[in-house]
């Protein structure tokens, strides 16, 4: 049996490999390492699979949360709603831009952001909420824009870990997560669902001036070269990541389907036990498996699970194992251990298995007996 990874790219790079040699190679013949076809060639095919009228690329994910918020011309001080479980990047560019993040709680089923709460956070102050389909399924979009429409407030969906995730209106009608809120993040770090072979993100938009003002902030404020009309970032996506970027694009919905059929196996596998609770999937939402992650119940010491797997050459990892309120970094007295119940319970309970594109029906009989052997 081929060694099991977290996230297996030495696999999927196997199956693609002549796509992605010529495409880099006519990248150094090129020598267009920066601003090249490729990068306008990669924009437009994303452009067309999501079905959004502008994809801006950047940098990495971070950079375009944080395009994003420099975009809406918010002040010091101006409040945004995310939640207390998720990567620290959506909480890190708010604080870096002096604005204010204010935390909520997650839902204890999809881990993704309580809406109840969101309402009653809402203050004077509130300008924006940025919602993260955390895992690969989509927050409620239909309840987050209802109310952001109802208090005039920007909405910033975090698709880093959700993209190709359709989220499904009451009337039926699919969007692709990203596409929905006033703009979309999105990142291309290796491991994430559509991954680029170094660091890659981008921003998503309908709105034509919107999508004007990403373009400047992420290009040094400028407009015409060498007039800078406001204080940007460079954050760039170079063409050498753009041509890994497209060659997977292409297999991309054929990635998630793997993803979702190693989930499947998983949970049909556990769901039988009473000592896990396996993911629930929201029923607005199609998900795309950026992580797979159980809920261990109390009875499960999770530190020996780790070990027991890792014996068994079975990578196991913690997402996330402290929530944002209790980081060093980001205490405050607004917020005391006990504020956020479900993501201080997560923090300690949850558990993510392997998930990637390429394990294979052998790795995954072997992960989910060692699995059940220790619980
Ligand atoms: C990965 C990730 C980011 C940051 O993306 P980078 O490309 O690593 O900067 C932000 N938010 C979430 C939810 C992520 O998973």
């Amino acid at each position: 049996m081929k060694s099991i990874q977290m996230v297996d790219l030495k696999s999927q790079y196997q199956h693609i490999k002549t796509e992605i040699d010529n495409g880099i190679q006519d990248v150094l013949d090129s020598c267009a390492f920066i601003n090249g076809p490729a990068v306008k060639r990669f924009q437009e095919n994303l452009e067309k699979y999501l079905g959004v009228k502008h994809v801006i690329p950047c940098a990495n994910g971070t950079d375009a949360l944080q395009v994003a918020l420099m975009t809406l011309g918010l002040k010091p001080g101006d409040e945004v709603i995310t939640t207390s479980f998720t990567f620290v990047a959506t909480a890190e560019v708010i604080a870096l831009l002096g604005l204010t993040p204010v935390l909520i709680d997650v839902e204890p089923d999809t881990f993704n952001m309580d809406l109840n709460a969101l309402e009653k956070a809402i203050t004077p102050k509130t300008k924006a909420i940025i919602p993260v389909h955390l895992f690969g399924q989509s927050c409620d979009m239909e309840v987050i824009m209802n109310l952001a429409k109802k208090h005039n407030l920007f909405v910033i969906e975090d698709a880093c870990q959700s993209i190709g995730a359709d989220f499904i209106f009451s009337d039926g009608r699919r969007q692709k997560t990203g596409t929905i809120g006033d703009i979309g993040c999105t990142s291309f770090f290796p491991s994430k669902n559509l991954g680029c072979y170094g660091d890659g993100g981008a921003l998503f938009t309908n709105d034509d001036t919107l999508a004007e003002k990403l373009r400047v902030i992420a290009n040094h404020g400028m407009k015409v070269r060498y007039y800078h009309d406001e204080i940007g970032v460079n954050s760039r996506l170079d063409s050498i990541q753009a041509v890994v970027l497209d060659a997977k694009l292409k297999h991309l919905d054929t990635y998630n389907a793997n993803r979702a059929k190693a989930a499947d196996y998983y949970s049909s596998a556990f769901s039988k036990c009473d000592k896990l609770t396996v993911p629930v999937k929201a029923k607005n939402s199609t998900h795309v498996w950026h992580q797979y992650t159980l809920q261990l119940h109390e009875t499960v010491n999770r530190g020996e699970l780790i070990e027991h797997l890792a014996d068994k050459g079975i990578p196991a990892m913690i997402y996330y194992p402290v929530p944002l309120h209790q980081q060093k970094a980001y205490l405050d007295p607004r917020y005391k251990d006990g504020d956020f119940p479900i993501s201080e319970k997560l923090a300690k309970t949850v558990l993510s298995l392997p998930m990637h594109s390429e394990l294979t029906e052998e790795q995954l009989a072997y992960i989910t007996s060692a699995v059940l052997e220790k619980v």
